[in-house]
């Protein structure tokens, strides 16, 4: 499926081809961090189907425990992350779907780093829903 996709600020635009049944949710504590938040969602685009639009994204290299070090692109002007890649010669590119336009069709398929996991997420639909602030 074809997506758009843009930062907070609108600076850096971008579309990709991805495959829906690939959406994943990350529960590393390195997402968690660079997130500020309990999780990332991520779908893969190959290289080939990613295309920056507009802007150009900041990139920041984070080494993991396993030594593999990982580019994390984010937008200079507001900071929204827009991807994940290998730090050098990336095949593939792993958007972050809060950026993605049609976000809310796409539903994540699959969990990984479950050890790390924030244990109240799992409850999530049981704490008090408000429609706005
Ligand atoms: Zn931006
Ligand atoms: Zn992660």
């Amino acid at each position: 499926m074809r997506i758009e996709g843009r930062c907070h600020c609108g600076y850096i635009t971008y579309e990709a081809e991805i495959d829906p049944e690939a959406v994943g949710v990350c529960h590393c504590t390195d997402c968690q961090s660079l997130t500020g938040s309990a999780f990332s969602v991520f779908v893969p685009a190959s290289r080939e189907s990613f295309r920056l639009l507009t802007g150009q994204p900041n990139i920041y290299v984070k080494t993991a425990e396993s030594g593999t070090k990982r580019a994390q692109a984010f937008c200079p002007e507001c900071g929204s992350r827009i991807y994940a890649a290998a730090a050098t010669d990336p095949q593939t590119f792993n958007i972050r779907v809060g950026t993605v336009v049609q976000r809310a069709t796409l539903w994540p398929k699959k969990q990984v780093w479950c050890r790390s996991i924030l244990p109240w997420i799992t409850n999530l639909s049981s704490i008090t829903q408000i429609p706005t602030q």
